[in-house]
């Protein structure tokens, strides 16, 4: 078969803004501003024998669209199937912006997604069988929870873990939600910033958390403070998790040669595709690290992405899934996939086995993606002001809280 590639279509959609009750770690104002943006990329890969391919990248998704308009020269008339080599070829082109930033690497991500889809149907199989073929039939799941209803809701529905988090109350959210939801359901924080924690309140919370026997913790410190992160490794007994803004497997070379990380988190989206997490994957299985591939922002396509590298890699814990931030998440593709007790069934239709509603698509029009800040009238940062809030404020706010739950 002498398949060639013609053509590169991006499709950029504003996906709405979540609530910020079905976001653990959303910072969130009394006049309900947020964090999140909710933006996402898909691209299609096009070939002369009329099949497609199917992609998706993060990290930057509008500036990231400019990137691909730039690699896609390079893919016409290459063979699909020669995913490996076209994989280095826009590295080699594109190295002169960095080797393991996330704008190049969520636009190689996307392509190469398309790439490992066009191969699987082609040769009618699922990409989980390209991968070495299939471990498990499902792929368990964890939900966001702020609060304890909103656990309990999740853990109606038959989920089984959720996550928590941000840098506020941080130990008494997991209390409240482990006296909600009892002993059987999974728990784990993300301490994600801003403001990230200081090193050591990082340790002080983490050895607050240790009785409350999390599944991980998470990003406890800025994720490119590698030296903090071993501190903070070497003194809390719980797992920790981190990864989720690194590429490559040279971005994320030393949290795992130097066992920093128990659970890798590499994004689906951006850590450089599907042939990158397979070797993420093994580089981990090496260290005993444990993979949990992070969702947070990602849009539906990515998930699928996920769902075939976790069933063929024997060292998947666990994969996020923001079930209810965007409802455009269940119509932009199809099929929709529905978790039941807890997990996703690994699809089985050849390649990656989803599509997108391109119509839908073009009438959500992207837009602004950056964070939009909290308002400081509403004392959401207080004391002082808003610009100070990252690092001071956010200690004399953990200090308050321990010293409150340490005198009862
Ligand atoms: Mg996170």
């Amino acid at each position: 078969m002498h398949v060639k590639i013609t053509e590169i279509r991006t499709f950029l959609m504003h996906a709405g803004n979540p609530p910020p009750d079905a976001i653990a770690t959303a910072t969130t104002t009394a006049r309900g501003h947020t964090w999140s943006y909710r933006n996402w990329l898909f691209l299609k890969v096009y070939t002369d024998e009329g099949i497609t391919g199917i992609g998706e990248c993060s990290g930057w998704p509008r500036v990231i669209e400019t990137a691909i308009k730039d690699i896609s020269p390079l893919l016409a008339g290459e063979d699909p199937f020669d995913i490996e080599r076209i994989w280095q070829k826009i590295l080699v082109a594109t190295m002169g912006h960095g080797m393991t930033g996330i704008v190049g690497s969520g636009a190689m991500t996307g392509i190469d997604m398309a790439l490992w889809d066009i191969k699987g149907k082609a040769l009618k199989t699922p990409v989980y069988n390209l991968l070495g073929g299939k471990m498990r039939d499902r792929i368990r799941i964890y939900g966001h929870a702020g609060t304890p209803e909103r656990a309990l809701s999740l853990k109606a529905r038959g989920i089984t873990a959720v996550k928590t988090g941000g840098v506020v109350d941080t130990v008494g959210k997991v209390e409240a939600i482990r006296n909600a939801v009892g002993d059987e359901m999974d728990i784990m924080v993300d301490a994600h910033g801003p403001p990230w924690f200081t090193t050591k309140d990082a340790i002080l919370i983490g050895k607050a958390l240790e009785p409350y026997d999390l599944l991980f913790y998470e990003d406890p410190v800025a994720p490119e403070n590698v030296e903090a992160l071993a501190r903070v490794q070497d003194s809390v007994d719980i797992p920790i998790a981190a990864g989720e803004r690194l590429s490559h497997i040279w971005g994320a070379r030393q949290l795992i040669e130097r066992e920093l990380v128990d659970v890798l988190q590499p994004d689906t989206g951006r850590a450089g595709g599907i042939t990158q997490m397979k070797k993420l994957a093994a580089l981990c299985e090496g260290h005993y690290i444990l993979m949990a591939p992070h969702s947070g922002s990602l849009g539906p396509v990515a998930e699928f992405a996920a769902l075939h590298v976790m069933a063929a890699i024997p060292n998947a814990l666990i994969l996020e899934r923001v079930e209810d931030d965007v409802p455009i998440r269940y119509k932009v593709i199809e099929p929709v996939l529905k978790q039941e007790k807890g997990y996703l069934k690994v699809p089985d239709a050849p390649g990656l086995g989803v599509d997108i509603n391109e119509e839908l698509v073009k009438a959500n029009p992207s837009k602004g993606n950056v964070s939009v800040p909290g308002d400081p009238a509403d004392g959401a940062y207080e004391p002082g002001t808003f610009d100070e809030h990252v690092y001071f404020q956010q200690r004399y706010r953990r200090g308050k809280t321990m010293r409150l739950r340490s005198h009862g």
